[in-house]
């Protein structure tokens, strides 16, 4: 049984020690920071940075408060994420979404460098094989996950899990092998990448704009993929609104298998110990942030969790949400789901209790858990 750490999002004093920001001062405590952290030691802070038009992110004025945690038991730490649009604008969005040094306290890097190519190979598990893993996440000797927990279309949920597989791995890989880089845990291994189906297709042009690598493109033929440049994201796939443009996917146990192995590799470039994680189960909205928008919350805001295990810490937050009332105005009201049913399964459809399942399954921790509200 593991130890997660809680404090909800209620506030029911008008006093500061009352508030989420003393609340999560409070779980920085108790987490100890000094038995993860040596003195002049630098800390990866992994978030994720949001992207244009989406906002529902960790604030910064949380990431300081943890910032300032490391510092406070001599740390050196870096905020960071990986390369997902091109990198030199990924900064400006993490600037726009108000992540940077001056509000941070810190530096604020791509882990995997401007171009997302600063990779290493780490082995993983059977289905994956292998991935890069970025080389500032490999190489920090210790690191805080600071992940927003919230639906997503592929996986059900996104946390700590998700977070790490897909955020910790590098965006490309220069060799132009995508089996390497992040697009080898959405996609199954194949010649083409994606496939436009003429008939349902309306010209909206929706999937050009959001590749992040300009993969598809238009020529007197029509619209057309370029399966070199494919870094196979998904993200057409998620945004045609004719269902016109699909990925060639893994089946879904095999994904969520995919997530675990993600994260396994990359927890397997620390020692034991020196990783810690914090879940903040705020604007619980159904999509990923790295979507060109972020939707109204399926659940009302629950709180923040800090853990040593990664796996009783997403055990908790999918908890705490799919045991929340679905919110009027949500698309968990659209779809129907009902009080008492588990909101983000029955919204989306996918379950993402199926890749915690897979990382205990590994070893990555434990789903039983003790909840200890501070
Ligand atoms: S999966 Fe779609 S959006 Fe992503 S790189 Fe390939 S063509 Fe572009
Ligand atoms: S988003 Fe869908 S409908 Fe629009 S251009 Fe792309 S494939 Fe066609």
């Amino acid at each position: 049984m593991s130890t997660v750490y809680f404090v909800p999002a209620r506030v029911r004093r008008w006093d500061y020690s009352a508030s989420l920001a003393a609340g999560l001062e409070r779980l920085i405590e108790k987490l100890d920071f000094s038995q993860a952290i040596g003195k002049d030691e630098v800390v990866a802070v992994k978030t994720h940075f949001g992207s244009h038009g989406a906002h529902r992110i960790v604030r910064p004025v949380f990431l300081r408060k943890i910032v300032e945690g490391v510092k406070a038991v001599g740390g050196k730490p870096f905020v960071c994420d990986t390369v997902r649009i091109n990198g030199w604008d990924y900064l400006e969005v993490a600037n726009q979404n108000g992540i940077n040094p001056q509000s941070v306290g810190c530096p604020v890097i791509l882990a995997d460098g401007l171009f997302g190519f600063d990779s290493i190979e780490v082995k993983a598990g059977p289905v994956l094989g292998s991935v890069r893993v970025a080389t500032a996440i490999h190489d920090a000797p210790a690191m805080i996950v600071v992940s927003h927990c919230k639906g997503h279309i592929e996986s059900g949920y996104g946390g700590a899990i998700k977070n790490l597989a897909m955020g910790g791995v590098a965006g490309r890989d220069r060799g132009g092998d995508w089996r390497q880089a992040r697009g080898h845990l959405h996609a199954a291994a194949g010649e083409s990448s994606v496939i436009r189906d003429p008939e349902l297709c309306t010209l909206c042009l929706q999937c050009l704009h959001v590749c992040p690598t300009e993969a598809i493109f238009e020529d007197d033929t029509g619209l057309r993929v370029d399966d070199e440049k494919c870094w196979r994201c998904g993200r057409c796939e998620r945004v045609c609104p004719e269902g016109a443009i699909k990925l060639q996917k893994r089946g879904q146990n095999e994904f969520q298998m995919a997530l675990a192995e993600g994260a396994q590799a990359v927890l397997s470039t620390f020692q034991p110990g020196k990783v810690l994680f914090f879940n903040f189960v705020l604007e619980v909205q159904p999509e990923c942030d790295c979507m060109p928008g972020a939707d109204t919350p399926v659940v009302q805001d629950q709180g923040i969790l800090a853990s040593r295990d990664i796996v009783a810490i997403e055990q908790a937050a999918l908890d705490l949400i799919n045991n929340a009332l679905p919110l009027p105005g949500s698309l968990a009201e659209e779809r129907g789901v009902k009080a008492g049913q588990r909101v983000l399964a029955a919204a989306l459809g996918v379950d993402g209790q199926l890749h915690i399942d897979a990382a205990a399954r590994i070893g990555l921790g434990s789903r039983e858990y003790e909840l200890v509200e501070l």
